[in-house]
């Protein structure tokens, strides 16, 4: 790998990267899809077409199925051990670790985010993840019961692999959400096919390279490219497939619950989320900042966990507010390939107008921007870190999950706690919240009120050894952890007469 040190660098070895063509992988080779047609694939920091990926269909979809059905009815992949599983994992982990500046270019050209960030959080985060589950290969296992009539019976269950797993990903951490579920499905023994968003399949697509020569069996990982409403719909759909994991928006994880129900595959959704930050009048000051900053700022916004309601304790609410706005101000904004870039642009010229609208909606209903609200430069698809005050509870900023670096601050008077979780439980969504106080008692009394899936106390950011998943219409299921992983097993029960 060529040095990264120099934008013109950069450049040179972005360009044939991503320009190579890369088409589906199925069986363990690369094949050209049905339809002969193409996606083209933008670079968001300056709207030029960087490459075309392969519009995958039904055909092709099927054709992946029919891959992952043999490796996991007939292959060698079920008569391998946990064991075996894991050292395959292993050797992925390597192979990726060994290939992070290309994967992290490859993150930074089509998804837009910082390239310390690509290598730091998606790339090596997919390692550290794959490295993880791998243990869990070999330590998943059922229970011994006391029958009812002891003597009797030997009762006891086993975990089984659920079968052919569908894993749908969306654009905002495309290879770390890939690998992330696809290393709890071969951690549980399942063969896969992935469907990579759109806008985002080039690091995927990579990394098919890297499973073939880690050696893992034909047709245990099969990646099929293209749009949401055909591969990703067919996939769902397809009767061969027994277990559906999709990430993405609330909106199309509801029209995946009706379109798992022909075979009644089982179903995993971590979709959208609007999670309240609550800062008490103890918090420490620069924590709770930087860390409300970091949440709604944090990949321009485009997080399922962004903090995006900041409700503050009205004693520290004005300096809150100034030192908020100052420090979003002072965040660096642009291409992710330049050195220095904290705030990329969004992933679309689509998803521009979305954020931009919401903010014109908050405005004319009659919010005020305290910072930020527009958009940067003529170039791409960049928006200013925007912080909106004197929002009402009913307006879209409030109630929508707006995917961009938008945040609503309220000021609450007292420390009354039921009231306050009335107000930041007031949303459809429950995937995180955030807390911030020195006083423990009041920490956990809050955490037991607040209706979301994580709950941060004094803290950021994601642990993958936790379950993670939503309340509410945030989804279904938990991903990471130990439940990730034995949400692609099923459970047998065994009742043996001795
Ligand atoms: P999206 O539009 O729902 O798409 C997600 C994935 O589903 C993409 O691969 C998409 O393909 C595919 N898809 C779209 N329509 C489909 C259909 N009818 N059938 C099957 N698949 C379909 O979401 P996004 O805009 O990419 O991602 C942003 C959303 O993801 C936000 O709502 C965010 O909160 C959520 N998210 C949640 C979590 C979490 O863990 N809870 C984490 C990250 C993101 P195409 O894009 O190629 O059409
Ligand atoms: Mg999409």
């Amino acid at each position: 790998m060529p040095s990264l040190n120099s934008w013109t660098d950069r450049q040179q070895l972005a360009a044939p990267v991503a320009t190579k063509t890369r088409s589906l992988f199925i069986g363990g080779q690369w094949r050209d899809g049905q339809s002969g047609e193409s996606i083209p694939v933008f670079d968001p920091s300056s709207g030029r077409q960087v490459a075309h990926i392969t519009r995958g269909g039904p055909d092709d979809v099927n054709r992946a199925v029919l891959a992952a059905r043999a490796a996991f009815d007939t292959g060698p992949w079920g008569r391998m051990n946990g064991a075996a599983r894991a050292q395959l994992m292993l050797r992925l982990a390597d192979l990726i670790e060994e290939n992070c500046d290309e994967l992290a270019l490859l993150e930074t050209i089509d998804g837009g985010k910082p390239l310390a960030m690509a290598r730091q959080v998606d790339v090596m985060g997919a390692v550290a993840k794959l490295r993880y589950v791998a243990g869990w290969a070999t330590r998943i296992y059922g229970e011994t019961f006391e029958p009812v009539q002891p003597g009797l019976y030997h009762t006891f269950t086993v975990r089984e692999p659920v079968g052919v797993a569908g894993l749908i990903v969306p654009w905002n951490f495309p290879l770390t959400m890939a690998v992330s579920k696809m290393s709890e499905a071969l951690a549980a023994g399942c063969t896969a096919v992935i469907k990579p968003a759109e806008q985002t399949s080039l690091a995927t697509l990579r990394m098919a390279d890297l499973i073939a020569a880690a050696g893992f069996p034909a047709g245990v990982v099969n990646i099929v490219t293209g749009y949401g409403r055909e591969a990703g719909q067919a996939l769902a759909e397809h009767p061969l497939v027994d277990k559906l994991s999709f990430t993405g928006s609330t909106a199309v994880g509801k029209t995946l619950v009706q379109a798992v129900s022909g075979n009644l595959k089982r179903l995993t959704l971590e979709l959208g989320g609007k999670s309240p930050a609550i800062v008490f009048g103890d918090a420490d000051f620069e924590v709770a900042v930087r860390s409300v900053l970091r949440n709604f700022c944090y990949n321009a916004g485009q997080i399922c966990a962004a903090g995006s309601r900041v409700y503050v304790h009205r004693s520290l609410y004005d300096r809150f507010v100034a030192e908020l706005s100052s420090q979003a101000q002072s965040l660096q904004i642009g291409p992710g390939i330049e050195p220095g870039t904290q705030l990329g642009p969004l992933i679309s010229d689509r998803q521009l107008e979305r954020v931009s609208r919401y903010i014109e909606e908050g405005v004319s209903g009659g919010a005020t921007i305290v910072s930020g609200g527009k958009r940067f430069g003529s170039e791409g698809y960049f928006i200013e870190p925007t912080i909106l005050a004197g929002t009402r509870a009913d307006m879209p900023v409030r109630r929508e999950e707006i995917f961009g670096p938008v945040a609503a601050v309220m000021p609450f008077e007292e420390n009354d706690l039921d009231a306050i979780a009335r107000e930041a439980n007031d949303t459809e969504y429950g995937l995180c919240a955030y807390i911030h106080t020195r006083d423990l008692s009041l920490a956990h009394r809050m955490t037991r009120l607040l209706r979301a899936g994580t709950i941060r106390v004094n803290a950021a950011g994601l642990d993958y050894t936790m379950p993670f998943g939503g309340f509410k219409q945030s989804g279904w299921g938990r991903e990471n952890g130990r439940d990730g992983v034995l949400a692609f097993t099923e459970l047998k029960t065994v009742i043996m007469g001795i």
